[in-house]
């Protein structure tokens, strides 16, 4: 770890001053470079609160630079930082862009190491497995998968870092991954083979040498969720961490700290336990393990089919009521007497026979060893999911994709947030260009379990009053009625023709999106890109480059996505944003306030909506000189008693309901 050498005892708080004066080292270096009073207050709040210690709350509007304003503080603070984003774009954005910037710019040298999530990377003990395994197992009728696992391994002894993304053309979904990724939960540690070598332990040594650690909340928190020994941890003890998009993170720690057991992992398990029987094992104890995979196979696809989706819809989330419990206990005990069962037999294969056949060692054990710990940790969640009884967490089945997942979510996530990311940490600085709520920090601090911490908000650098507009339509059915569709897709029509294409249409629901598309397309003769016809990324980098383009999006766009200049130059909104009180999580989220005696509408949908409105506006403005148009279409902004809390959180631009206004905006 670096001493600042040109530290000579001067504060930290000082130093920062330094780089961000008129005439400072970015001033100097950086000819684009603007001076921006909210920026250099952030750096100097963060920078003291890594000299003091505690927790910094930071709102920091769009434009104001926060990303320079807490690396730098970060960089010459010359103790091991932490850095983490709510998505993979921001992440990568700090360490391709302004990282190579702050090191041309200051006089520290300084290094960076980006830690992905486990499962980006690959794991060379499971690959090793995979090529040493039964012929039988690794090609047959599916050729294209053989010839991936020998591009795989001659990219092992290529790579330096085993990141799938060095891979461009590798499926996202391919189910080969899955059997070779480092997932935590089929690392054997310290005992594997592979450990010196091993992509995940050369990360963690390079980011325990480092200055500055950058992840995503994902790593964060299934890294502070790990139960299974300490070789499954990869993040190096940082005494400061920065956590930027923190308006993600209760939904992230929702999805990490709770319990689940899916047609993914039962499948992984199988696969691997076959794998290993078929190249390690003789008869007759090879008949014994494949017979155990066989009946785990067969009870879990009992028990997935039913619970299931009988919908037929998928991305769907059921409570797992009592009901549906009543339909998995038999076929869930089958699975885990199976598990059971199998546990068994591997231990047995454990300790040496006796009846004279070799016994198992070296390599072969350690995997035997780990397989037989996977078996009882699934068993023991999924009785804890069949019991279904712990009050403090959701119990639901999720139907996503090809896969069946049964979960227990915590529903509040604020004591394990405050204990996984707060305590422990000399200091923490939680910032966002949306944290406040009706100007306050209430809401943040309580879903997060923060208490004592310094607070500062500050606005937008951007002129709302002459670079944009907002519209609310004059006149529009309630949101519940049918004529809402029809009359939204009318206005949208409506816009994109002042706007000449231009847009996101953000919606909040599929439903909605499904609606209104036939109508968008048979009427406008602008591009149209739909979510879910493209990967993400692909679909934004099209809207970048086809002029006039709309892209008609749901919630993942509501967020994380830039599109800077003329492209993008109006934003509409369907809907006022509410969570389905229909999600099994939110529900619970709800009861278990009114339960306390509080209003869940006021106290949680309320402001969770403001929050997600905000960030939904903010994809318009994301330059100084960028211009454009605003749309809410949802009427309840001036109907309902709630809706001046929305409009009070509203950027300031001038607000119109006439599309001559529109018109006129756009001639100036
Ligand atoms: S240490 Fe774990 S992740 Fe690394 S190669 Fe071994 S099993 Fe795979």
């Amino acid at each position: 770890m670096k001493v600042d050498p040109t530290a000579n005892g001067v504060p930290l708080p000082e130093r920062v001053a330094a780089v961000f004066a008129d005439d400072g080292a970015l001033a100097r270096e950086l000819p684009a470079f603007e001076p921006r009073a909210s920026q250099r207050e952030m750096a100097g709040a963060v920078a003291d609160v890594f000299d003091g210690g505690g927790t910094l709350l930071a709102e920091a509007g769009t434009g104001t630079g926060k990303t320079l304003a807490y690396l730098i503080p970060a960089v010459l603070k010359g103790e091991r930082v932490l850095v983490s984003t709510g998505t993979k774009n921001l992440q990568e954005q700090i360490v391709s862009k302004d990282i190579p910037l702050l090191q041309q710019v200051l006089d520290s040298p300084f290094t960076v190491t980006c830690m992905k999530g486990r499962g980006n990377y690959l794991c060379l003990h499971r690959l090793d497995g995979l090529r040493n395994g039964a012929p039988a197992l690794i090609d047959v009728a599916v050729p294209e998968r053989s010839a991936w696992i020998d591009r795989l391994a001659s990219w092992s002894v290529r790579t330096e870092t085993g990141d799938r993304s060095e891979l461009a053309d590798l499926p996202d979904d391919m189910p080969l991954w899955q059997e070779v990724s480092a997932s935590a939960e089929n690392c054997l540690g310290a005992s594997c083979p592979k450990y010196h070598e091993c992509f995940v332990t050369r990360m963690r040594q390079r980011a325990a040498d480092s200055d500055i650690v950058v992840v995503n909340h994902h790593l964060l928190f299934a890294d502070a969720a790990l139960r299974q020994g300490d070789f499954g941890e990869v993040i190096p003890d940082c005494a400061h961490a920065v956590l930027d998009e923190a308006h993600q993170l209760e939904e992230i720690a929702t999805q990490y700290f709770g319990v689940a057991v899916s047609t993914f992992r039962v499948e992984d398990l199988a696969g691997d336990v076959e794998r290993w029987a078929v190249s390690r094992l003789r008869s007759p104890q090879r008949e014994a393990v494949l017979g155990g995979v066989e009946r785990l196979r067969r009870h879990a696809r009992h028990l997935f089919q039913s619970i299931g989706s009988s919908s037929g819809r998928f991305d769907e989330r059921m409570r797992f009521t009592a009901d549906l419990r009543a339909l998995a206990i038999e076929p869930g005990a089958e699975v885990c007497g199976t598990l059971e069962g199998l546990h068994g037999t591997l231990m047995l294969l454990q300790h040496a026979p006796d009846d004279g056949a070799v016994a198992i060692q070296g390599d072969a054990l350690n995997d035997l060893i780990a397989l037989a710990r996977r078996t009882a940790a699934l068993r023991e969640d999924l009785e804890f999911l069949l019991e279904a009884s712990d009050y403090e967490f959701v119990y639901f089945v999720e139907t996503r994709g090809r896969g069946v997942h049964l979960r227990a979510a915590p529903i509040d996530v604020s004591r394990l947030v405050r204990s996984a990311l707060l305590e422990h940490r000399h200091s923490t600085v939680l910032t966002s260009a949306t944290l406040a709520v009706d100007g306050s920090f209430d809401f943040v601090r309580s879903r997060l379990g923060i208490q004592q911490a310094r607070e500062l908000r500050l606005a937008s650098e951007f002129d709302f009053r002459s670079q944009s507009i907002l519209y609310l339509p004059r006149r529009m059915p309630p949101p519940k009625e049918h004529s809402y569709a029809p009359a939204a897709g009318a206005e949208i029509v409506e816009i994109l023709r002042r706007t000449r294409g231009r847009a996101f249409v953000l919606f909040t629901s599929y439903a909605m999106l499904r609606a209104v598309q036939p109508m968008l397309a048979s009427t406008l003769s602008y591009p149209l890109l739909v979510q879910g016809t493209a990967p993400r990324g692909t679909l934004i980098d099209l809207f970048r480059r086809t002029p006039n383009a709309v892209l008609l999006a749901t919630s993942s766009f509501w967020q994380g996505v830039d599109v800077a200049g003329d492209a993008l130059s109006c934003v509409i909104i369907d809907k006022l944003p509410f969570a389905s009180p229909g999600d099994p999580v939110t529900a619970a989220r709800l009861e278990l306030i009114a339960n306390r005696g509080g209003d869940p509408f006021a106290e949680y949908q309320v402001p969770l909506a403001v929050l997600t409105l905000q960030q939904g506006l903010g994809r318009l403005l994301r330059h100084r000189l960028d211009r454009g148009v605003l749309a809410v279409l949802d009427p309840r902004l001036k109907t309902m008693g709630y809706g001046r809390r929305f409009l009070a959180s509203l950027p300031p631009a001038p607000v119109t309901s006439s599309l001559q206004d529109l018109e006129d905006f756009f001639a100036r």
